[in-house]
């Protein structure tokens, strides 16, 4: 959902306004893309990440997946919102990567925002994401496998 930041709460537009501060702890000297985001965790706590470029232009981290590995590292598991801003005035969605990193640790809200306009995107980690590889695509398969492994000792006597 596209809306304007006036429209969320005030908390929101805070957690908007760190990923805005964020951006500028980047280190992008080769795209100059800045990013930023800023996560909270269930506990409340918030916590940043920007975009860090390298020469060897794979090995580049994320601001999205910065957070999270920050976050992850501090004992963090569950997280209830993230707000991600860009220099562009639409706000810029995550990168496929990214969008299978959050999702790994359930549905939240996903805030993009611009630190150059007051645009603003409304979604979730599910709704950027449809069709999810995600740990419940795992356990599935265990119980799946469980199941028809059971199903053909039944079936042969045992
Ligand atoms: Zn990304």
């Amino acid at each position: 959902m596209t809306t304007a930041k006036a429209d969320l709460s005030e908390f929101e537009q805070k957690l908007v306004d760190k990923a805005v501060e964020a951006m500028e702890r980047a280190y992008c000297k080769y795209s100059n893309f800045k990013v930023g985001a800023a996560l909270v965790c269930e506990d409340g706590e918030i916590i940043i990440g920007a975009n860090h470029e390298n020469a060897s232009y794979g090995a580049t981290i994320c601001a999205e997946r910065s957070a999270v590995v920050t976050a992850l590292t501090k004992g963090h598991r569950k997280f209830k919102m993230i707000a991600i801003a860009t220099e562009l005035e639409e706000p810029c969605s995550p990168c496929g990567i990214c969008r299978q990193f959050l999702i790994e640790f359930g549905d939240y809200k996903v805030i993009l925002g611009s630190s150059t306009s007051d645009q603003i995107i409304e979604t979730t980690s599910y709704g950027l994401l449809p069709y999810a590889f995600t740990p419940k695509s795992l356990d599935d398969h265990e119980k799946e496998t469980e199941e028809r492994h059971h199903q053909s000792e039944t079936k042969n006597g045992h």
